[in-house]
């Protein structure tokens, strides 16, 4: 039995940041209604209530967005409050929250650090890449405040991550980028593969991470990765634990390496559930939590077939070398064809040539 995992927008895709690429702004002009608006108290006590009811062993609430954190510290404080009155069958509950950290100051701090939240911080580097992309509504760099937010998170002993969107700037600049992370401690990081825009043809934007780029990052990064790996130096880095926990014999935990879409429950600020944070989009729809109940939901995602299209494996991922370790990866990098299935990954020559180059190493760990 799985956890059962809510990823929720309660600032629906309303962000005090505007960067150049952001893709949750893309997804929201390609839906009727862009914003849902701020989650009201009464919508987050339903969700809590049901979610306790359904899950079985473990539940995990992650907010994200948009910025989530502009729904104010009062609206997790409910939060806190809704989840110990509902928890009847003493449940294991995660919080985390993902954030561009600019409204956190010693109050939030300390709520996150009393209430064991983990954080997602988004930074992209050095300041000189975070700030050609990670800008403010004034078209200001975010660095200086987001720098001030991790000082915090240290001071009051918050769990961070460091979230880094892998851009072109921050493909080519990886190896500065990595010092820099080591010089301020960052042990734990994440790097997620910029999109371009629903619909267009991938590549376009300066910002854009084409698949020459991402195959010499990642192997740019698992060398210095490795270096500190085998040198007494932890740095947790999802993708690469991903690798080397298949290589071992285990379940990725990462959805887009698993080689299927799996059971997601994205919720907007409405109440509304989408089957994936990359598809919060009309037709992709599931249903509404204040009308309906997680067995609802479940019953209505098997009548979507969202999982059941991503199961088809392309001829070329089967006689691929690869394939156990890259799974035919995440699907909103396969674009859908004209017959409704699934093309090939636009990374696989990333992939393939990573693999290539460090398999040895991945082994050996
Ligand atoms: S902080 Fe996140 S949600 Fe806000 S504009 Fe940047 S990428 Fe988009
Ligand atoms: S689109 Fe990617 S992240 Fe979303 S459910 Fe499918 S595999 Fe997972
Ligand atoms: S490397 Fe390419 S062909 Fe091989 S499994 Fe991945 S996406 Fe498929």
């Amino acid at each position: 039995m799985y956890p059962l995992n809510l990823l929720i927008k309660p600032a629906s895709g309303y962000c005090n940041f505007k960067c150049k690429y952001c893709f949750y702004e893309d997804v929201a002009h390609n839906r009727e209604v862009q914003s849902y608006g701020f989650m009201s108290t009464k919508t987050l006590e339903q969700i809590v209530k049901k979610a306790l009811k359904f899950a079985k062993d473990e539940c995990t609430f992650t907010f994200q967005g948009g910025e989530p954190t502009l729904v104010g510290l009062d609206f997790y404080k409910d939060l806190i409050k809704f989840q110990k009155k509902y928890n009847k069958k003493g449940l294991k509950i995660h919080n985390t929250i993902q954030t561009n950290g600019y409204l956190i100051d010693k109050e939030w701090a300390k709520f996150l650090h009393n209430n064991n939240f983990l954080v997602g911080i988004s930074l992209d580097g050095t300041k000189e890449i975070n700030d050609i992309n990670r800008i403010d509504a004034n078209k200001e760099g975010t660095y200086d405040k987001i720098l001030e937010t991790i000082e915090l998170f240290n001071k009051y002993k918050v769990e961070y991550n460091i979230l880094t969107v892998v851009t072109s700037y921050v493909a080519t600049n990886i190896k500065s980028i990595y010092e820099f992370y080591k010089e301020k401690n960052f042990s734990y990081q994440q790097y997620i593969p910029c999109l371009d825009p629903i619909g267009e043809i991938r590549g376009n934007h300066e910002y854009s991470l084409t698949p020459k780029l991402y195959g010499k990052f990642l192997k740019d990064l698992f060398d210095l990765w490795y270096e500190d790996m085998t040198n007494g130096r932890f740095v947790y880095n999802r993708y690469f634990e991903n690798i080397v926990g298949i290589i071992k014999g285990f379940r990725p935990e990462a959805c887009g390496m698993i080689g299927h879409c799996t059971l997601q429950n994205v919720i907007e600020a409405d109440g509304s559930v989408y089957p994936c944070d990359f598809y919060v989009l009309d037709d992709q729809k599931i249903g509404n939590l204040i009308e309906m109940d997680f067995e609802d939901i479940e019953r209505k995602r098997s009548e979507s077939k969202f999982i059941e299209t991503s199961l088809k494996v392309e001829d070329c991922c089967m006689e691929c070398k690869w394939k156990n370790l890259c799974r035919g990866g995440c699907r909103r990098d396969r674009d859908e064809n004209m017959d409704g299935n699934l093309s090939v990954n636009y990374f696989c020559e990333s992939y393939k040539e990573f693999f290539e180059y460090a398999i040895d190493r991945l082994v050996k760990l």
